[in-house]
Order: C-alpha cells, then structure tokens, then sequence
C-alpha cells in the first residue's frame, strides 16, 4: 500500500506524472481539480459553486475541498494506494489530511515561474476528453484537434496572465509552507520539472529509500 502526495506550481506537470506513476504502481488518481472540472463541465451544484473562483486562479474554501477528498477517498477502491494531486494546498488542509491518512511519501515538482509561465500559456485541453497539451512539448495532428478523440482543444479557463498571477502568489504564500511542513516531517523528495515527461525517466519511487528533503529525483527512479 502506498500513499503519495504530488506537490507543484500550476503548469509543472502533476496531472501528467500522477497518471504515469499510477499507471506503473497500479494507484488511483485522485486530483481535486479534475474533479471540479468534470462538475464544471456537467453543470452540477457543485460545478457552479466552484466555477468562478477556479476561472480567477483562486482556492476554493476549504470545507468544500476536503469533503471532496474524504468522499472521494472513502470509496476505498484504492487497492495498492493512491496518489493525490493538488491537495492539499494549505496549512489546514495538510492538518485536516494528515488526521486521517498517513502518506509514504510527497513528491515535489520544482519549477521556477518563468518556466510556468511559458507552458502554462501554451497549454490546452481536449473539450471532450480532457487530455492535456502543451504546444511546446507536442503538436497534435492536425492542430487545435485531439490527436485521442478529435476533440477540439481549447485553453482552460484558468489558464490566463491574470489567474497565473493569483495561483502564483498563493502557492508562494500558502503552498509552500505545507512543503515546509512534510518537508519536516522528511517526506518530500524533490524533482526538476522542468525536462518534458517523455525526457524525464517516469518518476518512481522506491521503497527501499527512505526519502528525503534533499534527494534528487534519481531517488525516484
Ligand atoms: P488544479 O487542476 O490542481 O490546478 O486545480 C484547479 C483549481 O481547482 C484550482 O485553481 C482551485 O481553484 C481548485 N482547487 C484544486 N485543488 C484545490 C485545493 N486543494 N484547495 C483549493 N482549491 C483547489
């Protein structure tokens, strides 16, 4: 059984890398944003309570988000253990998950604001399936189409200078202090985000390394 935790600025590729590393340690997935998305998209309660606030690169409140997690998780269809993305982002919520699961491990994608900025502007996604693109790393075939489903690829919603710069200055402010938190707790390993997924080998971890706060991402192969 192992429980990780993927950590990273918008754009450094969680979603990407939480789907690989699931796929080989047989993990589920479980990214919070996907799941306001597919609400989002549906047009559900819960779709229009979130919408907004996700198109400006805010959080959403904190009851929301960890009931979202703890009914997501209570299905217990997690055999060999799970990967979560994007939570928690906060100092209350690494409270609220830490009273209820133990984790094995944080991942840690590090990626300077520069180079966020860079991809997440040229990011898109399939309006049908979700698959995510980045132009810079790939072209699909034939442009502005899904190369999976032919679906039509658009920009998400949150993907503009102005919620950058919200996503940003709070993943500063309030992310970094959770980091601060697991790194004290000697759970954080730390990997370059910055090569694309398929220069970057898969990032696996082995349970035979203890982790540590300043392992390098070879620990992970
Ligand atoms: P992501 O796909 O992880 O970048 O999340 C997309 C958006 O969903 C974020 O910008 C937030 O608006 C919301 N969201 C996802 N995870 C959280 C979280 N742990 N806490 C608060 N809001 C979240």
């Amino acid at each position: 059984m192992r429980k990780y935790v993927i950590m990273g600025v918008q754009g450094s590729g969680k979603g990407t890398q939480s789907q690989l590393l699931a796929a080989d340690l047989d993990l589920v997935h479980v990214s919070v944003g996907d799941i306001f998305r597919w609400n989002v998209q549906r047009h559900t309660k819960m779709g229009a309570q979130v919408r907004r606030i996700m198109a400006a690169g805010e959080l959403v409140g904190d009851d929301l988000v960890e009931s979202v997690i703890s009914e997501r998780l209570a299905w217990h269809d997690w055999n060999y253990g799970f990967i979560v993305d994007g939570f928690p982002r906060n100092r209350p919520q690494a409270e609220f998950f830490l009273e209820s699961y133990d984790i094995d491990g944080v991942i840690h994608l590090d990626m300077p604001d520069s180079e966020v900025r860079r991809r997440v502007l040229n990011r898109r996604m399939c309006a049908n399936c979700g698959i995510n693109y980045n132009l810079l790393d790939s072209t699909p075939s034939p442009p502005g189409q899904c190369d999976a489903c032919a679906g039509e690829l658009v920009p998400r919603e949150d993907d503009t200078e102005e919620a950058l710069a919200v996503r940003l200055r709070d993943y500063h402010e309030k992310t970094n202090p959770v980091l601060d938190l697991f790194r004290r707790k000697e759970y954080v390993v730390t990997v370059d985000a910055r090569p694309a997924p398929e220069v970057t080998p898969t990032i696996r971890p082995d349970p035979a390394v203890t982790m540590s706060g300043s392992a390098s991402a070879r620990t992970f192969r």
